[in-house]
């Protein structure tokens, strides 16, 4: 399958092959027809998967397509909606990498920067916005936006809407949307709410659906170290003293905590930053800009601040502390391995996150090799504890199940005996293949 038998246009055929990209992906090689077609999709698909090619390009076509409603003037005509400034960031750049060979205008607004250059774009007119929606919702009551011409309004991540609390928000600006218009929703997972939300927005969707959960963990080389919270920095100064780990992602679960790896980092001489809500937007570019570059080895960043991240040939994602949430696991390491490449994920697991551990073993159906030979071992209660959760998939009450953190230190299960042995010999980062 090639971009040509999707039947996209050439100014677009040239575009995506400007981007290095040979093949369409499958949400892409499934999504753009029904989208060309003008119907309405609920896309099951997670970042990673080339999902905003899979709406942008054939937003685009049809753009292209039909005339602008008058000649000169550029109503909005598109909504994207994201929840991170990030990844509408990103969207906005797809817009323009894909466009190149168009005439038609994109702009991207988000909170926590000035909306000055915002509004002066949105007077100068644009056919396509990308927008958060607590910044949209500002402008819309300046009255800097207006909907009567729009055509095709995108949800993206629509799961992650829900988890950051904007369902409102998002809510309040369907409702001043046309009814009349093509509506395409993206959720890398789709629980009851977005559920119910599709039902209500989308009419007669196409459902596409990519890479279930299980596939794309099994790609990845992971591996886990059962350490002490205390010395989980120690041991990651001491991974990062290997050369093989190029370009490492390490996800921290608070702000704070991502400081306090970056603090540790610099002692140890490891260029380092850390990427969160908290930081300014411009620090926020630098520190991705440096990563990007190579400059910066390891961006240590919390779910959602890296969520949507693009960046390229990440060699290593470090679990510094392992989700609650399981799927949010798989989103993690699932930014390395991109586009068909292996990747190499380590988790570090201290005695408390043996059961989101295990959690995520019954999610991705297959358990995390662990790596026992390590500098930093855990105190000997602790093992007992965390070798429990190490029993594999098979346990519990089946894939998928939402996760709770057990609020005591108690152990649930016990007596599993010791930590799996690692590979012997010297400990391989990569970790032990399955
Ligand atoms: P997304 O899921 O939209 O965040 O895209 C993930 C990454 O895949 C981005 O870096 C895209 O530039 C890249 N990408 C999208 N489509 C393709 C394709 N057909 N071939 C290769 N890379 C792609």
């Amino acid at each position: 399958m090639r971009f040509e038998d999707l039947r996209l246009i050439d100014p677009l055929v040239r575009a995506v092959h400007a981007e290095g990209y040979e093949r369409p992906t499958p949400i892409q090689a499934q999504a753009i027809p029904h989208v060309l077609a003008g119907r309405d999709l609920c896309g099951v698909a997670q970042t990673g998967t080339g999902k905003t090619a899979a709406f942008a390009l054939p937003i685009l076509q049809r753009l292209m397509g039909e005339a602008a409603p008058r000649a000169g003037a550029h109503p909005i005509r598109v909504l994207v909606l994201s929840p991170t400034r990030e990844l509408a960031a990103q969207i906005g750049e797809s817009f323009a990498a894909y466009g190149r060979h168009t005439h038609l205008r994109h702009t991207v607004v988000f909170g926590g920067v000035g909306q000055e250059a915002q509004t002066q774009a949105l007077r100068r007119g644009v056919d396509i916005l990308v927008a958060t929606p607590g910044r949209l919702l500002d402008l819309m009551g300046q009255g800097f936006v207006k909907f009567h011409a729009l055509e095709v309004f995108v949800l993206d991540e629509a799961d992650r809407m829900l988890d950051m609390g904007f369902i409102h928000d998002v809510r309040k600006v369907i409702a001043v949307l046309p009814q009349k218009r093509q509506t395409l929703l993206f959720s890398a997972t789709m629980p009851r709410d977005i559920q119910e939300l599709a039902g209500r927005i989308l009419i007669d969707p196409v459902r596409v659906e990519v890479t279930p959960v299980a596939t794309t963990a099994e790609k990845i080389a992971q591996s886990v170290y059962f350490v002490d919270q205390a010395n989980k920095r120690r041991l990651l100064v001491d991974l990062l003293r290997d050369p093989a780990i190029t370009r490492a992602l390490v996800f921290s679960r608070t702000k704070h905590g991502a400081n306090r790896v970056v603090e540790q980092l610099e002692r140890a001489q490891i260029p380092s930053v850390a990427i969160h809500g908290n930081k300014s937007q411009n620090a926020r570019e630098r520190a991705l800009t440096g990563f990007k570059r190579g400059a910066i080895r390891v961006l240590v960043a919390t779910d959602i601040a890296a969520r949507g991240i693009d960046v390229e040939d990440i060699s290593h994602v470090i679990n510094f502390d392992i989700p609650e949430v399981p799927e949010t696991y798989v989103h993690r390491i699932g930014r390395t391995a991109r586009a068909g490449a292996e990747g190499i994920a380590v988790s570090f697991c201290d005695a408390e996150e043996r059961a989101s551990l295990r959690d995520i073993e019954r999610l991705i159906r297959m358990p995390v090799p662990v790596v026992s030979d390590h500098p930093y071992p855990m105190t000997a209660s602790a093992v007992s504890v965390a070798a429990s959760s190490s029993g594999g998939p098979g346990r519990g009450n089946g894939a998928g199940g939402s996760s709770h953190r057990s609020g005591s230190g108690a152990p649930h299960r016990s007596g599993g005996g010791s930590a799996r042995p690692g590979p012997g010999g010297r400990r391989s980062f990569r970790g032990p293949r399955r």
